[in-house]
């Protein structure tokens, strides 16, 4: 389903917070912004905040949430103490 926004007077587009909670997104991430052939402009997320520590270095995106390599190798050491 698409949504419908108009573009604020200083060129701003709300996206839907029903989207931002879908996709994990968060108030400074930063976002690239460019458009195809067909003039559709396309927005991608170019660096963000891990889901648990906030950090913002050595990122994955998993799931739509990015999660850093701290809390990644925590989760494994705590699967691995459960098996
Ligand atoms: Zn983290």
């Amino acid at each position: 389903m698409l949504n419908q926004k108009k573009i604020s007077r200083a060129g701003g587009v709300t996206i839907p917070a029903h989207l931002r909670r879908e996709l994990g997104l968060e108030a400074g991430e930063v976002m690239d912004i460019g458009y195809t052939d067909k003039g559709d402009i396309v927005l991608h997320r170019a660096r963000g905040f891990c889901l648990f520590c906030k950090s913002d270095h050595d990122l994955i995106m998993y799931e739509g949430r990015f999660v850093c390599s701290t809390c990644i190798n925590r989760m494994k050491k705590e699967a691995e103490q459960h098996v």
